[in-house]
């Protein structure tokens, strides 16, 4: 059975997932209230309403964290961070830490200390159709949090070493703006009229055939930019454990951590097992659609998961035959088979 730093680390990858995943299914409703005739109208409004989304999901993301973060450290060494330096439970930090995941998965709770963007973000969430909600994997959650309770260990007396946790770069709608305006275009808007305009040369005397090719390259952006902001959003807690990690003496190891069929880069670098944590830059780069987090570990005598155990044994085998960049490209090819074979 996996170790309850395992199974709390699963929990909170799941509630992540979910919350990206929300941003994914948000952002493509709002793509589908602009014409793919003339989509510029009505982009500038989608863009704001989206910046607010990142807002709100950083805010959960980063809460998530923390808890996480305290508690998961407080099982493995008997010392969590806080703020104050106070003494605390294994059970308190338990608690503080189910409290964060039930707010992901309940999102329709209005929240006392709740924030603005977070209740914006939650608001929306609630409104998309019941079919889309499926999409939001409330299962996944719910079974990693049961998972949890079964790996739980007994009480026990915490102590709190003082910590000032990093401030989040996007403070505002302004800081949102400016940190992602431009990727926002990349993946949406600009793109797909730079598009339409190469479109337009091509095939500007078959009008039938033009509209076909644009709706078909409207429906692609409207994916890239789900990506896009999901990634947005999810990466406020990635940065807090990368910021907290850089300052945490007691960080002993670091491992990609990844869900159930992640794509070969993931997966590449889940096969790399544990490094220092002061290497910790040889795991990172997130992609759009990911929705991996970094494992911490703070004991050397923690184990490595059994995914990426998993991903250990089988790099050696798929690449055994190669050299260099042959190597990357087989174990492309066996990722994309696996994958492939659970999508069929
Ligand atoms: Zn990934």
């Amino acid at each position: 059975m996996a170790s309850e730093v395992e199974a709390v680390e699963n929990a909170f990858r799941s509630a992540q997932a979910r919350l990206g995943l929300a941003a994914g299914l948000i952002t493509r409703d709002e793509w589908l209230t602009l014409n793919p005739a003339n989509p510029s109208s009505g982009s500038y409004g989608m863009m704001m309403r989206l910046l607010r989304i990142i807002l709100g999901i950083r805010s959960f993301s980063r809460r998530l964290t923390k808890s996480y973060y305290r508690l998961a450290r407080a099982i493995e060494t008997g010392y969590t961070l806080d703020e104050d330096g106070e003494a605390t439970t294994l059970n308190e930090l338990r608690d503080e830490f189910e409290a964060d995941l039930n707010r992901v998965m309940n999102l329709d709770f209005d929240w006392e200390d709740m924030t603005a963007e977070e209740k914006y973000f939650a608001d929306e969430a609630n409104n998309l159709a019941g079919k889309d909600k499926d999409q939001w994997k409330p299962a996944e959650l719910e079974e990693s949090l049961e998972d949890w309770q079964e790996t739980k260990g007994s009480d026990g007396k915490v102590k709190g070493e003082k910590h000032k946790w990093t401030d989040d770069r996007i403070q505002s709608i302004d800081d949102a703006l400016k940190g992602f305006k431009k990727v926002i275009g990349d993946a949406g808007i600009t793109d797909l009229e730079n598009k339409i305009k190469t479109l337009k040369r091509r095939y500007g005397e078959d009008p039938d055939r033009l509209l076909a090719e644009i709706t078909n390259e409207f429906l692609i952006n409207r994916d890239k930019l789900a990506g896009v902001i999901d990634k947005s959003g999810i990466d406020s807690g990635r940065e807090l454990i990368d910021t907290t990690v850089a300052k945490d003496k007691r960080a002993r190891a670091v491992a990609r951590g990844t869900r159930g069929s992640p794509c070969h880069f993931c997966a590449m670098l889940a096969s790399r097992g544990f490094v220092y944590a002061s290497e910790r830059m040889a795991l990172a780069g997130w992609h759009p659609n990911c929705h991996c987090y970094a494992i911490v570990r703070w004991s050397d005598s923690s184990e490595l998961p059994e995914r990426n155990e998993y991903y250990a044994r089988m790099w050696d085998d798929v690449t055994k035959d190669h050299t260099g960049q042959e190597k990357a490209k087989a174990w492309r090819r066996w990722i994309t088979a696996q994958r492939n074979k659970t999508n069929s």
